[in-house]
């Protein structure tokens, strides 16, 4: 069974003396900047123009060192890029390849851009991943509740020798290896990552989606459709993950239920469509709808933000959260 690095395995200590530059200061780029400073790591960001990105300001805020991402690159021993990831190759021929030093390292939190050629990073710098498995407020609470997110770990260009240490002690610094981080390729990580959110981020939230519909379409009261379709599936993932299926279904969960799961639930599923999106995920042609898409300006996604955010479902979600908190 492959290594599941823990704290114990990893040595902070390789950070000493390094600095890290964040640049991008988003969702990732504020959590794991706060995470590794308070884990004792050298931070600076580097953001884009105050003028028109709002990173330079909210680094700012926090606390941190900010320069412009030509700076940081210059000043830093570890480039840590956290912009989203259709916007990562303009910034960095712009900004941070002609800046980078031979013995540097260039650091990920996904390996998009490495994967599918947009980034070609320099032959002497180490290249490496790290991933915290959610998003950055989550990495960020977790931490402060003494907690992590669990994550993994990859090298694509190892120069230094020291190129998985160096990853992994980014990984710490985050706090993933308090949970559990795991070694993986720039490829798997990539795809996997992918999958994922076509799969089980796309999956989870149709499913609920289609289950309020049809609840409310054959009279059932809306509050009642959506908490069935969203508050029912917080306790049951919780109490999955804590005590694994099997015992889930047999000793937590009632026993229509679990004839229920096990009579009905694969009807749901379509396993084709599912193998479908796998392929195509590894043929490169989610990847390529994506970066066509961010490159037309997003219309399909603005176009379904703007019919999502009016339905039923998302009005009825709102009248709780109001009423009940989160
Ligand atoms: P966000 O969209 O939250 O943040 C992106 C940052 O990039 C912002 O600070 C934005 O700055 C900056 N940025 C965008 N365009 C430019 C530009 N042209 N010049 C300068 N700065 C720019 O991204 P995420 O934090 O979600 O993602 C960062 C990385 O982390 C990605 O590789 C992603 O795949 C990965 N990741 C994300 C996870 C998540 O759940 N969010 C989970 C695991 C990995 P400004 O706002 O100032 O414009």
């Amino acid at each position: 069974f492959e290594k599941i690095y823990r704290d114990e395995d990893v040595d902070l200590s390789v950070l000493d003396g390094r600095t890290i530059a964040i640049i991008g200061y988003g969702s990732q780029g504020r959590a794991q900047s706060m995470n590794m400073r308070e884990s004792g790591v050298n931070i600076i960001v580097g953001a884009g123009d105050r003028t028109r990105h709002s990173s330079w300001d909210k680094a700012e805020a926090d606390g941190f060192e900010v320069y412009s991402i030509e700076e940081a690159v210059e000043k830093a021993d570890i480039v840590h890029i956290l912009l989203q990831d259709p916007a990562q190759p303009s910034v960095y021929y712009d900004s941070i390849h002609k800046h980078l030093k031979p013995g540097q390292t260039l650091s990920f939190a996904h390996g998009f851009a490495i994967l599918y050629g947009t980034i070609k990073p320099p032959k002497d710098v180490d290249v490496v991943l790290f991933v915290p498995n959610g998003p950055g407020p989550v990495t960020r609470q977790k931490f402060k509740d003494g907690s992590g997110i669990w994550g993994c770990v990859s090298v694509d260009q190892d120069v230094s020798g020291n190129a998985m240490a160096t990853a992994l002690a980014i990984s710490k610094a985050v706090g993933s290896t308090r949970v559990g981080v795991v070694e993986m390729t720039f490829q798997h990580e990539t795809e996997g990552d992918n999958y994922e959110e076509q799969v089980l981020y796309g999956g989870t939230i149709h499913l609920m989606r289609t289950m309020f519909d049809i609840m409310v379409r054959n009279g059932y009261p809306r509050s009642f459709a959506y908490a069935k379709a969203i508050r029912s599936i917080r306790s049951i993932i919780d109490d999955i993950d804590a005590v694994g299926i099997e015992s889930y279904l047999t000793s937590r969960a009632s026993r229509t239920c679990e004839f229920a799961v096990r009579h009905s639930g694969p009807r749901v599923i379509n396993e084709a469509a599912m193998e479908a999106i796998f392929q195509e995920t590894e043929r490169g042609i989610f990847a390529r709808n994506w970066l066509q898409e961010f490159s037309l300006g997003m219309p399909t996604l603005n176009r379904m933000r703007r019919t999502w955010a009016d339905s039923d479902m998302e009005k009825t979600g709102k009248i709780w959260r109001d009423k009940f908190g989160k």
